[in-house]
């Protein structure tokens, strides 16, 4: 078995893995309607929001879109810091959506001020809370007070993909309307669910849009524990099981996350790599290739010892390298990545 050490998918929790070993449910018995009732309340209690939250079957980039699509009208004018590939998917989602999109263009690997965002004369703002491709984390809570000072009837939706369990989140404590993530990050589960989580503000303001992704009508089914359309129950199931797992020691486990990413930094510190990030997330250690040492190169060495990396994306594309340590690992797992880490190096940069 390969150590997956890619931000997504993840090393799977044992939890998940032995919920994906029960038996068919059918989705609209009651089993199934307690199941994923169950699921959506963790989920709730995951995002910190009294509101409501939506399990669709997809993956995170269905989510965005969805928040996206059900918040806002097309000609209604977003801004959207981009400093990233995925704060860039944001913009092309509203683009397609129809909305007119002001992007803040930031180099990779910086995060916004709230000054830049404190802007008036938009329906909404959309960042990315862990901006994955990068590793870089921004300082959600305080751009969302910023924006919403500016535009006090603006909403913010938040990309959660890499921060929900694996760093602390919250929806109105932090002045976030709604978010998005998936089942295939923080929470150790296979690729297959986007959830949006929308705070009762949101709630207010949903407004029937599109088909499949219709969060008014997901929302009357879901309420009931069904789904308009026939879920990935045995997802809900594997999520239902983690979420309630960690969930009750969910401090304990934000603080192994962090401190096994700062593991990784350590050793890439050690090694005299370059960080990429300034604000570091602690879902994914991002470093700038050393001089004349193309990306295979390492990647094949980690790949001599079972180990599967991330290289770069957009304009970080063969610039840079990524590791993570989100899935489930514990603290004797991660200082084992550290050493094979180190190993890998040896390879590729001899003692000198
Ligand atoms: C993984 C990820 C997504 C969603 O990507 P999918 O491949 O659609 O699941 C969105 N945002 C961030 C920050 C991510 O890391």
């Amino acid at each position: 078995m390969d150590w997956l050490l890619t931000p997504g998918p993840v090393r799977l929790h044992p939890k998940a893995l032995q919920a994906l070993a029960r038996p068919q449910l059918h989705h609209r018995t009651e089993p199934a309607r307690e199941l994923f009732l169950k699921a959506r309340t963790l989920l709730q209690e995951a995002f910190r929001t009294q509101g409501e939250v939506l399990i669709l079957t997809g993956s995170g980039t269905l989510a965005m879109e969805a928040l996206v699509l059900n918040l806002f009208a097309p000609g209604e004018r977003v801004l959207v810091p981009v400093y990233g590939k995925f704060s860039e998917r944001f913009a092309e989602i509203a683009e397609s959506a129809g909305l007119e999109v002001d992007r803040l263009e930031l180099p990779y690997g910086k995060v916004p001020t709230p000054e830049r965002v404190a802007r008036p004369g938009y329906a909404g703002l959309l960042l990315v809370h862990s901006e994955t491709s990068t590793g870089a984390l921004a300082d959600l809570p305080a751009l969302a007070q910023a924006f919403r000072e500016a535009n006090p009837e603006g909403l913010v939706g938040a990309d959660m993909v890499t921060s929900l369990l694996v760093r602390e989140v919250a929806l109105e404590a932090w002045g976030v309307d709604a978010a998005a993530s998936g089942s295939q990050k923080g929470l150790m589960c296979p690729p297959g669910l986007g959830f949006v989580a929308l705070s009762p503000r949101a709630l207010e303001r949903l407004r029937p849009r599109g088909y499949y992704l219709d969060l008014t009508r997901e929302l009357k089914a879901q309420r009931e524990g069904e789904s308009a359309w026939t879920p990935a129950i045995n997802l809900v199931g594997a999520v239902a099981a983690v979420l309630e797992e960690v969930l009750p020691r969910l401090e304990a486990h934000l603080a192994l996350k962090a401190w096994q990413n700062d593991l990784l930094y350590q050793v890439g510190e050690e090694l005299g790599l370059l960080a990429v990030p300034e604000a570091r997330s602690p879902a994914v250690a991002a470093f700038h290739l050393p001089e004349g040492v193309p990306y295979r190169a390492v990647k094949e060495a980690f790949a001599r010892r079972h180990a599967v990396i991330a290289g770069g994306q957009g304009p970080l594309k063969g610039k840079i390298f990524r590791l993570s340590l989100m899935g489930h690992y514990d603290r004797y797992e991660a200082l084992g990545v550290a050493a094979l880490f180190k190993e890998a190096f040896a390879d590729i940069l001899p003692p000198s």
